[in-house]
């Protein structure tokens, strides 16, 4: 049977440039004998086809069955249009890009080297042998070289590099693993890196200055590295000295370092590996992923006080692979910036910010566009759940159920990121960090930029939070003026669940359990302990903690004992039982029962993180905090390894859950000397059945956990296993983090809600 040929028009959505995407649509076309050609559009990659029928439908189901590696096709619109016959070219081609158009398309996230990659700068015949830019089609800088779309190279912070002959040979051929890899590069063209001193000056370049950076590792100095998507601070992990002195210089006297490990098969070392920890170790998204210690001797102590987990990542650039090749023992590689700031960019800002604490500087002259942090994720209830997302994961989109208008959400005050709606797509910022210095809040702002420039398109509504202080508040009001577009004010506790229904695109009706630390209630207390029923288009709280006073306010979260006095004020008024144990002098106290009585800085609050420092204190686990859920952390780590139905009294008066009973029986255990970790488990199981308790009387079937307090493993675990016994179904985050870096997303949903609530009004 003869065929008349037919050509079709194919656009194809979805992560599909950066891929080498069209080499192999190229490499497809001319094994089925398709005529045509294929381009990247700001739209994605554009395609069109002639030949008969039954090749150009080979093609599409192959397109679909043989897709690249890290790409992914979101949907192919295919549309017939007239064929060209010989008019057309008699072969397939690779057309120029084409800029015009609404951008929608997907940024890439930055790739961890593939393994290809990886021989080359290892073999000494390769001519990438040792280069530390080394990448292809299949790995290296995306997002964090991107200035704007398409994704082209002049498009890049690479458009200064001109190619050399070889590159620009590669960089051409269909067949070549680098064709059309944008950030390509070789040691004869490409970006070098060198050494500085503290003053700036060069003190090695090249393989040397990764010689001698490596050698001032060893003896015990901090170096700061430019990576890939920013500064990290590098000391040897085995040199207590070097490690505290990182500590002292960083002032982070206690939260958790990274480490980073040269190979899988030294991390097994160290760590107890999963299955699937491995998979998330050696993918490349190559995030730091929390692990259960195995030999706390083996690195010191201090890089995790007080903590049986270790954050653990494998090296993700050439240049961290040649780097732990060098030195061949584990580094502590936390992010280059002083506590709460967003990672640093570039080296000269690097000089500035880091003097002090880094002793010498290892940089390059590749540019990054904007401060991609190492992502971090946590194995719980056998899923891979991200707690900080930003490298290998930012800026891919949550894919909604329905299309929404143009949103730009600005997050929250700790732990911000900000996202942006097109269609059925959220684009969620990379972690940008807590809003509390001038750098946090120009990366902020710049992120919020970042979303307009990439994306081009108008916003049609903003939405921030509920809090009328919030620096994210304000610079979102700003926004809506200028744009002259409606503001959503939007519930903290509320978007915490919407964010999580959104990434399960769950509708209502939810039981949304959110349980966090602080956000702003719509009656103007501190929530965190909230209960909500969620319907087509608003929420209902329906359950919440037992308030109590923050004695001192803000002040109290740095230090938990004063949350387990006003947590007592709360229980006993004035005439507290013995608190010794809280350590507190005469007329500290005095002063503090004066703040109660008065009500002079004491708001009333109703989060469970609060009553988690409260319980942390009363233990006498730690009295002063140094960040934020250390004395929660601590909490969840005393009890690890417990096994104990045993739980308090969970109490409800109406609506209203009550600590009462449980902070009794805690009391009256700690009296007669029962084990810490027996009480801490108690505790945790006392939450769980609250949550069930709460879940029976409301009758609603899908049940979200989010919220900061579900980063912790055993309530986590605990919930869900007890929610699913009991015949419901529980959901929690697992693609956005379940702490405040999930709001955006959540804002954006209420915001949609509200959007189309009151278009429906009018
Ligand atoms: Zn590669
Ligand atoms: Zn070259
Ligand atoms: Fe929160």
């Amino acid at each position: 049977m003869e065929y008349t040929p037919e050509r079709q028009r194919l656009l194809v959505q979805g992560a599909v440039q950066g891929v080498g995407f069209r080499p192999f649509i190229y490499r497809l076309a001319a094994e089925i004998g398709i005529r045509g050609w294929v381009s990247n559009s700001a739209q994605g990659v554009l395609i069109e086809a002639e030949a008969a029928r039954p090749q150009l439908d080979t093609f599409l189901a192959q397109i679909e069955a043989q897709k690249p590696p890290h790409s992914s096709i979101q949907r192919i619109v295919v549309e017939p249009i007239p064929a060209m016959g010989t008019m057309d070219n008699p072969t397939f081609e690779i057309r120029e890009s084409s800029s015009a158009g609404s951008r929608s398309t997907i940024i890439l996230p930055d790739l961890g080297t593939c393994p290809d990659c990886l021989r080359e700068i290892f073999d000494p015949a390769d001519r990438r042998h040792r280069y530390p830019f080394t990448n292809c089609t299949h790995c290296g800088p995306r997002y964090s070289i991107i200035e704007r779309l398409p994704y082209d190279r002049p498009n890049t912070t690479m458009h200064s590099f001109i190619m050399c002959d070889l590159c620009q040979t590669e960089y051409q051929d269909p067949l070549d693993r680098r064709f059309h890899a944008q950030p390509t590069a070789c040691p004869t063209c490409g970006p070098q890196l060198s050494l500085w001193d503290v003053a700036g000056r060069e003190i090695a370049v090249r393989h040397d200055a990764l010689v001698r950076a490596a050698a001032a590792i060893r003896q015990g100095k901090v170096v700061a590295l430019k990576g890939m998507g920013g500064f990290q601070l590098l000391v040897d992990a085995r040199n207590p000295q070097a490690v505290l002195q990182l500590r002292e210089r960083k002032h982070r006297p206690h939260k958790p370092f990274a480490v980073m490990i040269a190979t899988i098969a030294q991390v097994k070392a160290v760590c107890e590996v999963s299955v699937m920890e491995e998979q998330l170790l050696t993918s490349s998204e190559a995030p730091i992923v929390l692990l259960q210690r195995r030999d706390r001797d083996l690195l010191c102590a201090d890089i995790a006080p007080r903590n049986p987990n270790l954050g653990v990542m494998l090296p993700y650039t050439p240049l961290h692979h040649l780097l732990m090749a060098e030195l061949g023992f584990p580094v502590v590689a936390t992010s280059g910036n002083l506590s709460g700031e967003p990672i640093c960019i570039d080296e000269h800002e690097a000089l500035r910010r880091l003097n002090g604490i880094a002793d010498v500087f290892l940089v390059h002259d590749r540019p990054i566009a904007r401060p991609v942090d190492d992502s971090v994720v946590r194995v719980m209830a056998g899923t891979e759940c991200v707690l900080r997302r930003a490298r290998g994961y930012a800026p891919l989109p949550i894919e909604l159920s329905d299309p929404l208008p143009v949103i730009i959400a600005s997050g929250a005050h700790l732990k911000n990121t900000v996202a942006m709606s097109i269609g059925r797509q959220v684009f969620v910022s990379q972690h940008i960090g807590d809003l509390e210095t001038p750098e946090a809040v120009a990366t902020f702002q710049d992120g919020l930029k970042d979303l307009q420039g990439l994306y081009e398109q108008p916003a049609e509504v903003i939405a921030c939070d509920l809090h009328p202080d919030y620096r994210s508040t304000h610079l979102a009001r700003e926004l809506a003026e200028g744009f002259q577009k409606p503001l959503i004010q939007v519930q903290h506790h509320y978007a915490h669940v919407l964010a999580c229904m959104a990434e399960h695109q769950l509708d209502a009706p939810v039981l949304g359990v959110a349980w966090d630390g602080t956000g702003y209630g719509t009656d103007g207390t501190i929530w965190g302990g909230e209960f909500l029923n969620i319907h087509e288009s608003s929420f209902e709280r329906c359950t919440h903690l037992r308030p109590f006073r923050l004695i001192s306010g803000e002040h109290a979260i740095r230090e938990p004992r004063r949350i387990a006095l006003g947590l007592l004020f709360e229980l006993y008024g004035i005439q507290l039982p013995d608190i010794s144990r809280l350590g507190f002098s005469l007329s500290e106290l005095d002063l503090l029962k004066a703040a109660f009585t008065k009500r002079i800085n004491a708001p009333l609050t109703s989060s469970i993180g609060r009553l988690f420092d409260a319980v942390a204190a009363l233990l006498g686990l730690r009295q002063q905090v140094s960040f934020e859920g250390q004395a929660a952390m601590e909490l969840e780590f005393v009890c690890e390894g417990i096994t104990t139905d045993r739980s308090y009294h969970p109490n409800m008066v109406g609506n209203i859950l009550n600590w009462g009973p449980m902070i009794e029986g805690i009391l009256a255990d700690l009296a007669v000397g029962v084990d810490h970790a027996e009480i801490a488990a108690a505790f945790h199981n006392t939450l769980v059945e609250m949550i069930v308790r709460v879940a029976v009387q409301q009758q609603v079937e899908q049940i979200v956990l989010s919220g900061g307090c579900f980063q912790n493993k055993r309530l986590l675990e605990g919930s869900i296993t007890r929610l699913q016994k009991a015949g419901f179904r529980p959901f929690w985050s697992q693609k956005i983090p379940s702490n405040d870096g999930g709001i955006a997303l959540g804002q954006i949903v209420a915001a949609q809600r509200e959007y189309v609530w009151r278009s429906k009004c009018v």
